[in-house]
């Protein structure tokens, strides 16, 4: 049973029937890793603890820069120096009481990400290199997790969820991204430069397909990629189909 301010806190998802007392119970049993707590991850980490999903790891290995908070919302100027992963700590301690945060200030890598990501049910991940990408999705598809993942470079954006393992045809990151773009052809936003706001319009979404993830709601965007283009104001989704070579999933056991 929902307390009388945990009903008043969430009386706005409580009153959609597609979510209710029994979604909003969902929620606060979930346990969700986010991996980054960057540009995508400031509006999704506030989303995710104002929702009230229940237990969200935080895991990120960086201190707060002032060249961040043109778009780390979560952040204050007094903020800079400290700990990423502290500071969201704070900052969702503030928001909402109820939930449990735990700090993982760390680098992803093949040695930690199986260990990292066991104890949750799901990862959400906006970082912007691709070892920890490639190596958040191997562990991902061993452990049966699905993985929401979010992009961003100057004023664009993409989306999708992976879990290869949940259907024929689903596609894990790799389908989409085979190999690393040589270091000259990657798009880094601490080089090329970012629209702050549109870090906030994916991890906003990213949120959003999270939730219902969770709460089994509509269409996943599992086997789509949503793009983003911020100076087009455009949205597009396009099908996204497993790569039957995929070294990461093709081997897989499908439900
Ligand atoms: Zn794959």
């Amino acid at each position: 049973m929902l307390s009388d301010a945990a009903r008043e806190r969430y009386l706005r998802h409580i009153l959609l029937k597609e979510v209710g007392g029994q979604g909003q119970q969902k929620l606060l049993a979930a346990h969700v890793l986010v991996i980054g707590a960057g540009g995508i991850g400031a509006p999704l980490l506030q989303y995710l603890a104002a929702a009230g999903v229940g237990t969200i790891g935080v895991a990120d290995d960086d201190v707060v820069a002032l060249s961040n908070l043109q778009r780390q919302v979560l952040y204050s100027t007094d903020d800079v120096g400290a700990q990423k992963a502290e500071r969201a700590h704070a900052a969702i301690a503030r928001l909402n009481p109820d939930i449990k945060v735990i700090e993982h200030r760390t680098k992803i890598t093949d040695a930690n990400a199986g260990e990292l990501i066991a104890s949750y049910d799901l990862v959400v991940e906006g970082i912007d290199n691709f070892a920890g990408r490639y190596a958040i999705n191997r562990a991902a598809i061993a452990l049966r997790k699905p993985l929401v993942s979010a992009a961003v470079g100057r004023f664009d954006a993409q989306l999708s969820v992976f879990k290869p393992f949940a259907g024929a045809g689903l596609p894990c990151y790799r389908c989409l991204v085979p190999e690393a773009p040589p270091r000259d052809a990657q798009v880094n936003c601490a080089e090329e430069g970012v629209l702050g706001a549109v870090t906030g319009v994916i991890g906003t979404l990213a949120a959003i397909e999270t939730l219902k993830e969770i709460l089994k709601l509509g269409e996943s965007l599992a086997g789509r990629l949503l793009l983003y283009d911020g100076l087009a104001a455009q949205f597009r989704t396009i099908a996204l189909p497993a790569d039957p070579q995929c070294p990461d999933c093709s081997a897989i056991a499908r439900d």
